[in-house]
């Protein structure tokens, strides 16, 4: 890189807002993927005039690359500086700058933690339902530029459900302003949702204005096991035809409960059976006592061999816990994990159960599966050992074969986490050269000299 750009930006930014040395840069070379690209400057903006003034730097200088960042917890690639250049840091920019109680908006910058902004709008009595596992520490502009979701999907939906409107600041280093805080808004194309889940590809958001919604005053759970999955999922699609949907459905395979089992204390959560779905109802006092009422009807109807429900705070953080120390709990069948997010419509998903068993079988090694029922999305763990070369190629294999299937099933080669480095080459196996092409002419008309993100996604 040219010194003189990084001598630039300390003119722009200030010295104590531009990190150059290598011990400092490797900090911003990682994600939650397995893959280190290593930046070549790292800069902290605090607003969009000093992005516009970066971005038009980097075209300056032999049109660097730049990428923005957030905490870095993707597993996709998407905050990798693939080609070197500038990683654009957001943590500097964390404010929430407006609470609009009228309009039922909020608009915040993008470095606010997701949990910060749940919190502050908890104790006002409002409620932003997105909430991917990594709430505790990802931003919203990570969570905006993958389109992240959370068990709450089920009944709330995902984040550009809760994107009404954003700042931008596009490969051409313009300010733009897209949509409004309507509910109602046919004005020409719809850019705000174009960027939702654009992977940091299209321009980096300065600002974010967010729907938000009344706090549930009750969450009540029910874990339920069957033995049989035909059995389970006829309970779990009976729940999602009632009026009042359980606002999670999420499940797990025997070999996730028999990961995590020891956490659920078993002294109480007495837990058999080879599928497991942890159930919540929210609402008021008497839609949950309601809810819950139906939903344990329904359930028992297809015969689980397991059905406890509670409505003890101390029961319900012993039962998330366990579902957060699923992800990492797996370790123990291998030390190197290939994670696929795939999306099959719901009907697909014994199916797509059944292929991955069939899958482990062939390959001899472990595929362990879990995820949110209600979105088809599921998270598929293939479990190998990074010393042993033939398993790790077996591994590459059954990935293949895994998206393959999602797509002929008629599903989507990731439902949260994105395409980034980890799926691009699997693109081909869902879209023709036609489709690609739209994509690709889609970028270069926000990023005509391709430096915001380049070699993501295509
Ligand atoms: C333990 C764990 C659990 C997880 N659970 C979930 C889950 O349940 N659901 C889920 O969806 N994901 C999950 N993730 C993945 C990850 O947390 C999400 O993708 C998250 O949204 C990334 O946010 P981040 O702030 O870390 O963004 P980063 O990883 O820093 O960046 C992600 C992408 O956003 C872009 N970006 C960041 N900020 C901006 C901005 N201001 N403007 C434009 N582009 C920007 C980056 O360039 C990059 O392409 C999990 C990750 C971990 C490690």
């Amino acid at each position: 890189m040219d010194k003189k750009l990084i001598n630039e930006f300390e003119s722009l930014l200030g010295k104590d807002r531009v990190l150059s040395e290598t011990e400092e840069l490797l900090c911003y070379s990682y994600d939650a993927t397995s893959k280190n690209f290593m930046p070549e400057v790292v800069v902290f903006p605090l607003n969009a005039e000093e992005i516009s003034k970066i971005v038009k730097l980097c075209l300056k200088y032999n049109n660097t690359p730049i990428v923005g960042r957030g905490a870095g917890s993707g597993f996709s690639g998407g905050s990798l500086p693939l080609k070197g250049g500038v990683v654009v840091s957001f943590t500097k920019m964390n404010r929430i700058l407006e609470l609009d109680e009228e309009n039922m908006f909020v608009t915040v910058e993008p470095g606010i933690i997701n949990a910060d902004l749940k919190s502050y709008l908890s104790e006002k009595g409002y409620f932003y339902p997105p909430d991917p596992a990594s709430y505790e520490f990802s931003t919203i502009g990570g969570n905006v530029a993958e389109c992240s979701g959370g068990p709450s999907a089920v009944k709330y939906g995902v984040t550009k459900d809760y994107v009404a409107a954003l700042e931008v600041i596009t490969g051409e280093g313009e300010i733009i302003h897209t949509g409004t805080k309507t509910v109602k808004n046919v004005s020409g194309y719809n850019l705000t949702q174009l960027f939702a889940g654009s992977e940091g590809t299209l321009g980096l958001f300065s600002k974010i204005t967010l729907k938000i919604l009344s706090k549930p005053e009750e969450k009540s759970l029910i874990l339920v096991s069957y033995d049989d999955i035909n059995k389970g999922f006829n309970a779990a699609i009976s729940l999602l035809k009632l009026r009042n949907r359980p606002s999670m459905l999420e499940f797990m395979d025997k070999f996730s409960i028999e990961s995590v089992k020891s956490i659920f204390k078993s002294d109480v959560i007495k837990i058999t059976g080879k599928f497991l779905f942890i159930i919540e109802a929210d609402g008021s006092k008497e839609e949950v006592e309601k809810s819950i009422g139906e939903y344990k009807k329904k359930l028992e109807e297809f015969s689980p061999v397991f059905l406890f429900a509670s409505e003890k705070s101390e029961d319900k953080k012993v039962i998330m816990d366990a579902r957060k120390a699923i992800s990492p709990s797996l370790r123990k069948y291998g030390d190197l994990k290939i994670n696929n997010d795939i999306a099959v419509p719901i009907n697909k998903i014994p199916d797509m159960l059944d292929f991955l068993e069939e899958t482990s079988k062939k390959y001899g090694i472990p595929i362990i599966n879990f995820g949110h029922f209600g979105d088809g999305n599921i998270h598929v763990n293939i479990m190998l050992d990074k010393s042993n070369a033939e398993m790790v190629e077996k591994g590459g294999k059954a990935k293949y074969d895994v998206l393959k299937k999602t797509v002929e099933l008629g599903g989507s080669l990731s439902g949260e986490h994105g395409i980034g480095l980890e799926k691009k080459e699997f693109m081909k196996l869902k879209y023709d050269d036609y489709y690609m092409n739209l994509l690709k002419n889609i970028k270069k008309v926000f990023d005509p000299l391709s430096i915001i993100n380049p070699g993501k996604i295509f």
